[in-house]
């Protein structure tokens, strides 16, 4: 029976959380080695003597790694050391064929860091410790339930894949700023394209290290790490359950060990894995069969200059240059692609706001309908720019914009053909709209005389039905000054 803590007991802790999140980086080749990384392979196939930790063969850096690995520090305000050394880290493990892991230990590749999060609580500043590099293990897979017919699998091919591994400060006070902090990693990984950031292929997973306290007390207590969590709700589940697992243990009168924990995702539960084992434990030494990595001033520097904006800096300018709300500019900036398709939008139609809600609301609700990713999406930035610099100049009305919309998402076609095609012109020449307006006032006699014998909300029946006698391309403007002067 876990026990669980009640809101007056909650309410007597703070919450102490640290964050380790592994970020598998998008190198074509492994870490130490030629290898491929890419997904799906046959098991153990890509593969050879360096990942597979044969005697003899010599791990060789990779510098598209290295670069990633700058880049993804830079982006989290780190500062690269200029010189820092790969160490092994001592462990047996199936899946781990050379015996160790090779990481860094005493001078990782950067440190430093910061990242600035906005959660509803106002704005918040996380320390990042350090960012180290490392080489990923193979994978296990556990099969059978009997003893006497239990397999585990061990397939090499992620063997060698190279890793960062992101360390933050124990800053994070409740379960909002670690979703925050890792949704800021993850927009930044994604949008350096250093990391295609796939939970569910575990390309980007996180330990959540957890600690409570009474409020007030100088030290920090025991924390429990929970490990592999690859997906939000489950960090944010993992760490709600551990804190009031935690208080109620401290209530109780008991203490909190240090040890590893699991999370399971169908009980939404945590449960201990094994003692936490120490630094010490690994023995840890420098790498002798790699030399330490020198970053000059001038690689850094020629890094620095190719970083693209980052997502605070885009939504920062999507406020100023468009004047855009927050809610909004979050949306566009979610994914570079979609702040990419956005910008070129406005770019076609010269009307940000209005393209802002055309992208959020028709064109990402049809995507997200159809499981499409903006960059699979059949209507092109500059069709969707044009359409709404039709609607800006008055010459479409909203309301046939809708009907043109879901005609070029079906079709792929440029507004200005389906408007030809289809006759869907806004009929804005007076004397046509006169006609039909006398047409209808004749038809309604009941109607018009309601109006001037003073109940005026009668006029939204009489413009509905000239609406509909133009199949709705009569310029609403217009309908509604003629009809107000023909009224009286
Ligand atoms: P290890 O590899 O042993 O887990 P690291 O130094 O790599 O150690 O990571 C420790 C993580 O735990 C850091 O993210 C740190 O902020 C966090 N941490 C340290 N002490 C506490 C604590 N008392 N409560 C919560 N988090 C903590
Ligand atoms: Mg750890
Ligand atoms: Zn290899």
């Amino acid at each position: 029976m876990t026990l669980t803590a009640t809101p007056d007991q909650l309410a007597k802790y703070e919450v102490v959380i640290g964050l380790e999140v592994h970020v598998q980086l998008a190198t074509r080749t492994k870490i130490f080695c030629g290898c491929p990384t890419s997904f799906g392979a046959p098991p153990n196939t890509n593969v050879c003597p360096v990942c597979l930790g044969l005697p003899g063969a010599l791990p060789v850096m990779s510098k598209p790694a290295v670069e990633m690995a700058m880049l993804g520090a830079l982006a989290l305000n780190c500062r690269i050391n200029p010189t820092s050394r790969m160490a092994r880290k001592n462990y047996f493990y199936p899946d781990l064929p050379k015996g160790y892991q090779i990481s860094q230990f005493e001078l990782p590749l950067a440190e430093h860091g910061y990242v600035d999060v906005v959660t509803a609580n106002g704005p918040k500043r996380i320390g990042v410790t350090r960012v180290h590099m490392e080489d990923d293990a193979g994978k296990s897979t556990h099969d059978g339930f009997k003893d006497s017919d239990r397999f585990t699998y061990v397939d090499l091919n992620r063997s060698g894949t190279p890793l960062i591994e992101i360390v933050s400060e124990p800053d994070m006070r409740n379960a909002d700023e670690a979703y925050e902090y890792m949704v800021y990693v993850k927009q930044a990984m994604e949008f350096l394209a250093v990391s295609s950031c796939d939970m569910e292929k575990g390309h980007l997973r996180c330990d959540a290290n957890v600690s409570v306290r009474k409020w007030g007390a100088a030290e920090f207590g025991t924390r429990t790490e929970t490990k592999n969590l690859n997906s939000f709700r489950f960090l944010k589940q993992a760490i709600e359950f551990e804190v009031s697992r935690q208080v109620a243990v401290v209530e109780s009168g008991g203490r909190i060990v240090q040890e590893t924990r699991l999370f399971n995702p169908d009980l939404g539960e945590t449960f201990s894995m094994r003692s936490k084992e120490a630094a010490h434990d690994y023995r840890y030494f420098p790498e002798p069969d790699l030399v330490p990595l020198r970053i000059s001033d001038a690689w850094r520097e020629r890094l620095q200059s190719t970083m693209p904006e980052l997502p605070a800096q885009k939504r920062a300018r999507y406020a100023t240059e468009f004047g855009l709300k927050p809610y909004d500019a979050e949306v566009l900036t979610a994914t570079r692609e979609i702040g990419t398709y956005y910008e070129k939008a406005v770019a076609a139609s010269g009307d940000p706001k209005t393209t802002a809600n055309w992208v959020m609301g028709d064109l990402l609700g049809a995507l997200k309908n159809d499981g499409k990713e903006i960059t699979e999406s059949p209507v092109t930035a500059e069709h969707l720019g044009d359409l709404v610099k039709r609607i800006a100049s008055g010459e479409l009305s909203g309301k046939l914009a809708k009907e043109i919309f879901p005609k070029m998402y079906a079709e792929g076609l440029a507004p200005g053909v389906i408007i030809e095609r289809d006759g869907l012109k806004q009929i804005s020449d007076t004397g046509a709209i006169d006609k039909i307006i006398d047409e209808v006032l004749a038809a309604n006699p009941k109607q018009v005389e309601q109006y001037k014998g003073g109940k005026t909300t009668v006029i939204g029946f009489l413009v509905g039905q000239i609406m509909k006698a133009t199949k709705g391309q009569a310029n609403p403007g217009v309908v509604n000054d003629l009809l107000k002067a023909k009224l009286g």
